[in-house]
């Protein structure tokens, strides 16, 4: 009889593992994977933005669903608690822009073994294996059963399955169909943090162009639901990159119309673009437009604002007329794409929606159905941005998970 098994040996369920252990508790985590922290060891492309060293306002800010149901847990395990944990187990971190906290070495391996470590030396037992069901009696927690039909009691039972997303390193919603099996409710879960494709083909064209300091603007029906300055990624079949990740996060129902608006030179405004414009053509005066463009636009994209600007390519520079001017104008500070499709949940770094948090306590992350019952990480309904917030999530909500059972 363990006091908890914690089924996921992810950020999440690695941290609720070391608290409940450092309580002196006993704790068997279990996990299907070969290793632990699979995911953990892919993040931030391989260097792991463990978490942001924002305060707590610009926290919540960041969170886009579910942010005051985190409230509790963000407090019980902050930024600053986490980045103590790491230096505690000898892993440095550095900050870099925007707040993102990074382990000194580059690697998130190390963040990962850290962990794991940690959880070996407190004393938890650790098992590779996969749990299939959770058991109750009375209505109250009393153990797991694995997939081989084994059956292992305990008094708690932490879900820290992780969601839907990147399957390959086992987060498959298995803790979602547990969940529901006691009477949980699950929001659909979605891609989120995913890239987006566009109807427009002209961005294919652009591939592996990255552009910094542009104004990314999504629109559904004219309203704006998100808009915000930094870098994007044109691909094979549409926009990525991290302005094209955090606005997929509001695109919910891909029944109505959405669409992008680029603003290319966000820091100029129309008049001072023209006076710009102006200067540059009177530079080139005697070239053709397409090879007026190269103080303005990266090489690549030069054919294909050109070709969206409908004037001819080969018209020399001081043909262009003042009405022509202001149409290249609104393009540079408009350039238009509409939303076909979100790429595959497998392709999310994300996935929204899961375990409804109407349906947990957010003081102790204990199930408000089944005692005994307890949530950690992405399994729960809650995401936020990219930047560390994620891996903040998880690791708060393990922490209060790991704490209160
Ligand atoms: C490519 C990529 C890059 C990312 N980069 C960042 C980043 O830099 N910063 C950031 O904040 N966030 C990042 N994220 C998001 C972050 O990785 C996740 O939010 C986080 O891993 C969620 O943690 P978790 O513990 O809840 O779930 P997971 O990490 O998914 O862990 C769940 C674990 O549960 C195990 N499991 C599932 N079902 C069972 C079962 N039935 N029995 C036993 N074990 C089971 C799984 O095998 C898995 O190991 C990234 C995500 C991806 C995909």
């Amino acid at each position: 009889m363990y006091d908890c098994i914690i089924i996921g040996a992810g950020p999440a369920g690695m941290m609720a593992a070391s608290a409940a252990s450092d309580l002196g508790k006993s704790v068997l985590l279990i996990e299907k994977n070969k290793m632990a922290g699979r995911k953990l060891r892919i993040t931030g492309k391989g260097r792991c933005n463990v978490t942001n060293a924002a305060d707590a306002q610009s926290l919540m800010r960041n969170i886009n669903e579910n942010g005051r149901f985190l409230f509790s847990a963000l407090s019980a395990f902050d930024s600053d608690d986490t980045i103590a944990f790491f230096e505690g187990l000898g892993v440095p971190l550095k900050t870099e822009r925007g707040g993102r906290v990074f382990p000194q070495s580059d690697k998130a391996t190390d963040v990962a073994e850290a962990m794991y470590n940690k959880v070996l030396a407190d004393g938890c037992k650790f098992v590779r294996d996969e749990v299939s069901d959770i058991l109750t009696e009375n209505g109250c927690i009393c153990g797991i059963r694995l997939a081989s039909g084994k059956e292992i009691s305990a008094k708690s039972v932490i879900i820290a399955t992780g969601g839907l997303s990147y399957p390959l390193t086992g987060s498959t919603g298995d803790g979602y169909r547990m969940a529901k099996l006691l009477g949980h409710s699950i929001t659909a879960p979605r891609a989120a943090l995913v890239p987006i494709e566009t109807k427009e083909m002209w961005p294919s064209e652009m591939q592996g162009l990255s552009l910094k300091n542009v104004k990314l603007t999504l629109k559904c029906e004219d309203k704006s639901l998100f808009s915000e300055q930094g870098e994007m990624l044109f691909t094979h079949f549409g926009i990525s990159g991290p302005l094209c990740l955090s606005a997929s996060c509001h695109i919910k129902d891909l029944e109505k119309e959405y669409t992008i608006e680029i603003d290319l030179k966000p820091a100029l405004d129309e008049k001072t673009l023209d006076a710009r414009l102006l200067k540059d053509f009177s530079k080139y005066i005697n070239r053709d437009f397409i090879n007026a463009l190269d103080d303005l636009l990266p090489a690549k994209m030069i054919p294909v604002f050109v070709s969206l600007s409908g004037i001819d390519p080969r018209r020399k520079v001081n043909e262009i007329t003042r009405q022509e001017r202001q149409m290249i104008c609104s393009l540079l500070k408009n350039m238009r794409l509409s939303v076909k499709a979100l790429r595959p949940i497998d392709e999310a770094i994300i996935t929204a929606g899961g375990i409804n948090v109407k349906e947990i306590n957010p003081s102790t992350m204990e199930s408000k159905l089944v005692p005994g019952l307890y949530f950690a990480g992405e399994v729960i309904d809650v995401s936020a941005y990219t930047g560390g917030y994620n891996l903040q999530i998880a690791f708060s909500t393990g922490y209060l998970a790991g704490c209160s059972c």
